[in-house]
């Protein structure tokens, strides 16, 4: 007998659930949902794609013909059915969810399946009652399983290496554009590994700076200004995302050093709060009482952290009063800001991953302004 992989010991931790809850089955659709329990990723498309996971017994695929072999390929489940552009799919849906016995059941449906595939299923199974697939996904996608761990390290590792590319070049960056260095990282990313980016990547240049959303546009990077980068790629799926503030070419004023050394010390305070059994409300506070201490609590506008794994923004959010208590296992950033209109912003970022005592940074280049 081979070990399970990943995806097919979580598709088993799935249906545990699913009979613990009463479900007879899940059905997932191209979602993080069936990348996570499959190890198959695709973008929703219009044609029919669904992974049927009965409560008891081995999940079926029913998949377009051209999806096949790469199917199989990505897949540890056997059953992958087929059918062909000029056959109908919705029939084959009404095959399975007769040889499941799902009509009269309650079936999850992936959270992001589009209407009218949810509908043919309606259609198949008219008795069947329907709830949310993350029910069952949700509390095992929160803790993070040991290949999926390897995968964030990796990504966080390419990012960390751009972070340090970007130190190197110094002052080179004055007078390039935040769209340059915008491309310049997403090169640098790809170099060190990456697949491509996580999100868009943000290069906020002085009171560009000062938008938390703001991307990079035209702006000329000043001597002596901080720039908000904050950025990531994938790896085996999986996201980096962390933020530095640096300065570039000159030395920054001592305003701009005072708020950076808060931020470091609000984030340092919520990373060494993170610990099992502490909740979500206790970490942002403990990154927002030293910001609201100082008199920039306004200036701080947005939660403290979200957690990481297929999705760049998934749960636990690290947001004021929130009684989640964290597990070992769960991933999330840790990143305050200080936010100053038509001036300049300030954030610092790293995801941190809970450990049995208290958590491990997934980033580890240095946080200062680091000017040269
Ligand atoms: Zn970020
Ligand atoms: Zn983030």
């Amino acid at each position: 007998m081979t070990d399970a992989t990943p995806p097919e010991r979580r598709t088993r931790a799935a249906q545990e659930r699913l009979r613990a809850h009463g479900d007879d089955a899940a059905v997932l659709f191209p979602s993080h949902n069936l990348t996570y329990a499959t190890g198959f990723s695709e973008e929703p498309g219009e044609r029919h794609l669904l992974a049927f996971l009965p409560a008891d017994g081995d999940p079926v695929f029913l998949v377009p013909e051209l999806y096949d072999s790469q199917v199989r390929r990505a897949t540890w489940i056997d059953d992958v059915r087929t059918w062909s552009d000029d056959g109908d799919p919705a029939a084959r849906i009404a095959d399975l969810v007769a040889e499941l016995d799902l009509d009269g059941g309650h079936v999850l449906v992936d959270d992001t399946m589009h209407a009218r595939f949810t509908q043919d299923l309606r259609t198949a199974a008219p008795d069947a009652t329907f709830g949310l697939a993350s029910e069952v996904f949700a509390p095992l996608r929160v803790r993070k399983d040991d290949a999926e761990l390897a995968a964030l390290r990796r990504a966080a590792e390419a990012a960390d290496a751009v972070v340090r590319d970007l130190r190197e070049r110094g002052s080179e960056l004055v007078g390039e554009t935040e769209r340059a260095v915008a491309g310049l990282i997403e090169d640098r990313l790809a170099a060190h590994g990456g697949d491509g980016v996580s999100f868009g990547p943000t290069v906020g240049a002085g009171p560009n700076g000062a938008m938390p959303h703001h991307t990079y546009g035209d702006r000329e990077i000043q001597a002596g200004e901080p720039v908000v980068l904050d950025f990531g790629t994938r790896i085996d799926g999986y996201p980096s995302d962390q933020t530095r503030t640096l300065v570039f070419g000159d030395e920054p004023s001592d305003r701009v050093r005072e708020v950076h050394d808060l931020v470091c010390r609000a984030q340092q305070a919520a990373v060494d709060a993170v610990a099992p059994g502490v909740t979500a409300g206790e970490v942002d506070a403990a990154a927002r009482d030293p910001i609201e201490a100082a008199g920039y609590g306004d200036q701080f506008v947005h939660r403290t952290g979200h957690g990481v794994g297929l999705a760049v923004h998934e749960e636990p959010y690290i947001v004021a009063d929130s009684d989640c208590e964290l597990e070992p296992g769960m991933v999330f950033s840790v990143e305050p800001g200080v936010y100053l209109d038509d001036e300049f912003g300030v954030r610092i970022e790293d995801l941190v991953v809970v450990t049995e005592e208290g958590c491990e940074r997934l980033n580890e280049t240095v946080r200062g302004l680091g000017v040269n």
